[in-house]
């Protein structure tokens, strides 16, 4: 397995490899493995001939007043894990060598950036949005794995490869979770002992609006409002707990909509704020 650090360098390895008639598997991650990120390098090796995966932790994705400075960092355990997984290429550059001065370009993906997580987050989206595309300038003709953890987050990835005509086939990858349902994050290290208990609430929360929603509720306010009900008391503080239609993410009149859903949620507990929502398809 090779490590790259410079743009350059992968462009070349990747250009090569296509040249030769190979496919290319790309997983964008900010390091700190888990099984989740584990997961998805083992689709794309795989699916794909070649993997390459990025390790960078993107500081336009934080605000000022986020955990950018002590976001865990491990790259020789994350290499050690992406060459067990067969991976075939790392990219681990600095931050000088992806921004030689502060960029003047962002990539903004309309209402998807600023709802949610947008709304929360102030500039969040638009960092990922820009650092994704960015990635795949360098990466090039590629299929691209993100893990539905991040709902929103793959929702504007395809919105976005598909205004821009980007030559990726984006690839949606199941949550990995924790017996207790939580879902794994490179934030649940955060948890303390009391935290960690209580964090299991999202995912009870949100398989309780699905139960709500197959035992025929019609209302989307009423199986936001139990979630809320159930988050509220156990968390530090409730973000958002919402119902909405999976690809636009905009709330349904009435439920159960003909297209599939997407319940979401987002709590903060002790310091760490976690994220998580499930499907539910009323044509399955
Ligand atoms: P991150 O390093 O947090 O930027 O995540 C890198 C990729 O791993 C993203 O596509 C995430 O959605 C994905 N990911 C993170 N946690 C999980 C999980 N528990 N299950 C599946 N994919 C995940």
């Amino acid at each position: 397995m090779q490590v790259a650090t410079e743009q350059a360098e992968v462009r070349r390895v990747l250009e090569e490899v296509r040249c030769s008639g190979h496919s290319v598997g790309f997983v964008a991650t900010m390091g700190a493995f888990h099984e989740g990120h584990i997961s998805l390098i083992c689709r794309s090796v795989a699916e794909n001939d070649f993997t390459v995966v990025s390790n960078f932790v993107n500081p336009l994705q934080f605000a000022p007043d986020e955990d950018f400075e002590k976001y865990p960092r491990n790259l020789p355990e994350d290499n050690r894990h992406c060459e067990i997984q067969g991976a075939d290429l790392v990219f681990a550059p600095t931050g000088e060598e992806m921004f030689r001065r502060p960029p003047l370009v962002s990539v903004h993906v309309g209402e998807l950036a600023v709802i949610l997580e947008g709304a929360h987050r102030d500039g969040h989206l638009i960092g990922v949005a820009t650092i994704v595309t960015k990635l795949f300038s360098i990466v090039g003709q590629c299929r691209a794995y993100f893990g539905e953890k991040d709902w929103q987050q793959l929702t504007l990835v395809r919105r976005l490869v598909a205004d821009l005509s980007l030559p990726v086939e984006v690839v949606g990858c199941p949550i990995v979770r924790e017996p207790d349902g939580l879902a794994l994050s490179s934030r649940n290290r955060y948890l303390s002992g009391h935290d960690r208990a209580r964090a299991g609430i999202l995912s009870r929360a949100l398989k309780h609006g699905i139960e709500m929603i197959k035992a025929g509720e019609s209302n989307p306010a009423a199986v936001v409002l139990e979630m809320e009900e159930m988050i509220e008391p156990v968390a530090d503080k409730l973000g958002y707990a919402t119902v909405v239609v999976a690809d636009s993410l905009q709330m349904p009149d009435s439920l159960p909509a003909s297209e599939p859903l997407r319940l979401l949620t987002a709590a903060h507990f002790g310091s760490a704020r976690l994220i998580d929502n499930m499907g539910y398809d009323p044509a399955k």
